[in-house]
């Protein structure tokens, strides 16, 4: 067992131990206890970087990564401190001082949690968030094929740093290069090398993580149930992640991209039918995505049309990317002049939308290239939808002012990986996940009333999508689902805990009793640990 603690700490806490997560009481005092507390245990480090409300830079530090500004609106909790750690230590601190000071603690890493968890906590106060920003370094070894990255560096960053060292390695993990490792892996992490290799989690070989003790275990001390259950467990459930050890894979020299688009008039529905039936028995080194947004012809309401575009990653050159679509899916009508053929460094800049041209050292910012309000669901898809399904689909979505679809294709890899293997169990049979966004840029728009569009457009899919459970991502966040500690209207953390996790939700839960009894790592869909009345007799709720 790796396991490194305070010495002072260490102290402290045996002379504490009865301040468990779930006994703490709030103080008044806590900020300045929690600060006081840090540097009673941190005398020979720098000053910790803690802000409360009433510093100058608390909105902006708090804005900073925060990706969803439905969750910064004013009538949404604010955190009473946040700390900002630039050691280890004050992590195991962190974790130590915010329960003996009676404060609630969030992680964030890279701040794109749909339901803002990593800053806003609508179901404990007071909390403070620990922010991981400052954790960011990526260490490539060529001679092993793997890297130690940290919580807080952004999956762009990663990419980069692999493909500063080797253009023909890379990570399969997500497209957004804005994410946070610390929350992103956690949850599964697709991208558009998963056909090909999989999720991030089906390619960690190692992790770092500080437990509701504040000790540090690796992959060896913290045994196989842990390290199984925080890849795709879900952030903030388990401890804190400090870093990943990740195995490299290899990338063509060229890949090329494409993006066809085509509207209904061009015969957008037929096509996505067809789509549905190809796509998760394509060559797995081809992957296809299709954005669905609504377009304005003219101006007015009326002229509101459904738009598709086919946006794809292929490990291959042009001319085998042709081969394999004039076998697979000719019906698209891909053309030479469709196909970029380019390094698959800046294929992840394509596929995160960068203009072309922009140079990879943009991903070095760290930074996320928009913000905005949303409210985000996601399914996931085993039989074809029916043309006239997405005809019901498409008058849906041109009532909304701003919604965008986006359904990913699985198969290849993700159809030879058991469902147990990791906590992400929507493998074999998915043809493809859908995510569902209404998006707005407005503070003063109604909010509800997108929420009731996408609620209403959810529901319309329901048929059409897995059941028993209906499946969801836990990387797309939803608490619409239920969540722990909602007052009157309780839905049981078995109800949506099998929809992220299916049948591992049970393992989940074991594991999270064994290490976290207290349930010191809480928020509002995180997994709970066996009510005491239930221990030792392997029963979940
Ligand atoms: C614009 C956008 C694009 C996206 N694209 C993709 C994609 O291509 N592929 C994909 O798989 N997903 C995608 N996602 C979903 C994304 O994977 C999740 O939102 C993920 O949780 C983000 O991690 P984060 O660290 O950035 O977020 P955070 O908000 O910081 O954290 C998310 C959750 O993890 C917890 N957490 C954060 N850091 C740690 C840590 N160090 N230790 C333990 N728990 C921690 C938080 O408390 C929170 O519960 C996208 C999301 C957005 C908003």
């Amino acid at each position: 067992m790796s396991s490194s603690i305070h010495p002072t700490l260490s102290l402290i806490i045996l002379l504490l131990i009865s301040t468990s997560c779930l006994t703490a009481v709030s103080s008044p005092l806590y900020n300045e206890e929690f600060t006081l507390c840090l540097l009673d245990l941190e005398v020979y480090l720098p000053n910790p970087k803690v802000y409360d409300q009433e510093h100058p830079n608390f909105d902006t530090l708090l804005q900073s990564s925060a990706q969803n500004l439905r969750y910064l609106m004013p009538s949404m909790p604010k955190p009473e401190l946040l700390f900002f750690p630039q050691y280890e230590l004050q992590v195991q601190d962190g974790v130590f001082c915010s329960k003996s000071s009676g404060i609630h603690l969030r992680v964030r890493s890279g701040g794109h949690d749909y339901e803002g968890l990593s800053y806003v906590s609508q179901i404990e106060s007071p909390f403070l968030v620990m922010d991981m920003s400052n954790f960011r370094s990526v260490n490539v070894n060529m001679t092993e094929k793997t890297a130690w990255v940290m919580a807080g560096a952004t999956i762009g960053e990663v990419y980069y740093r692999i493909a500063e060292k080797s253009p023909i390695h890379g990570f399969p993990a997500g497209i957004c290069t804005s994410l946070g490792v610390g929350g992103h892996i956690t949850g599964g992490a697709y991208g558009s090398l998963m056909r090909k290799y999989g999720l991030g989690v089906d390619n960690v070989l190692d992790a770092r993580i500080v437990d509701a003790d504040g000790k540090i275990h690796d992959r060896a001390g913290m045994g196989e149930d842990l390290f199984w259950a925080i890849r795709g467990g879900g952030g903030g459930s388990f401890g804190i992640m400090l870093e990943w050890k990740i195995k490299l894979v290899p990338v063509p020299s060229t890949v090329t991209v494409f993006t066809v688009t085509r509207t209904l008039e061009q015969g957008a529905t037929k096509l996505l039918h067809r789509w549905q039936q190809v796509v998760d028995k394509l060559d797995q080194n081809l992957f296809i995505r299709v954005m669905i947004q609504v377009v304005t012809a003219g101006g007015g309401k009326a002229e509101r049309s459904v738009r598709t575009s086919y946006n794809a990653l292929f490990l291959g050159t042009a001319n085998q990317l042709l081969t394999v679509m004039q076998k697979s899916f000719p019906e698209l009508g891909l053309n030479r002049s469709d196909c970029i053929e380019m390094s698959w460094i800046q294929s992840v800049l394509y596929m995160a939308g960068y203009p072309s041209g922009t140079p990879p050292e943009v991903l070095l910012e760290g930074k996320s290239r928009f913000k905005n309000f949303f409210k985000g669901k996601s399914d996931f898809v085993r039989y074809p939808i029916p043309e006239t399904a997405l005809e019901g689909l498409w008058k849906r979505l041109v009532e909304e002012d701003s919604p965008l679809l986006i359904w990913i294709s699985f198969g290849g890899m993700m159809s030879k990986i058991s469902e147990s293997s990791t906590p992400f169990p929507h493998r074999k049979g998915t043809i493809f996940m859908i995510q569902y966004l209404s998006l707005w840029d407005n503070a003063s728009e109604d909010a509800a009333k997108h929420m009731d569009w996408i609620g209403r457009l959810y529901n319309y899919t329901a048929p059409y999508v897995s059941k028993f459970p209906r499946e969801a991502y836990v990387n797309f966040r939803d608490l619409d689902l239920g969540m722990n500690k909602n007052g009157t209207s309780f839905i049981p953390p078995s109800v949506w805990g099998t929809k992220y996790y299916k049948g591992n939700f049970a393992r989940l839960v074991q594991v999270k009793t064994k290490v976290d009894p207290d349930n010191c790592f809480r928020h509002e869909q995180s997994i709970p640990p066996l009510p005491l009345s239930l221990r030792g007799k392997g029963i979940t709720d």
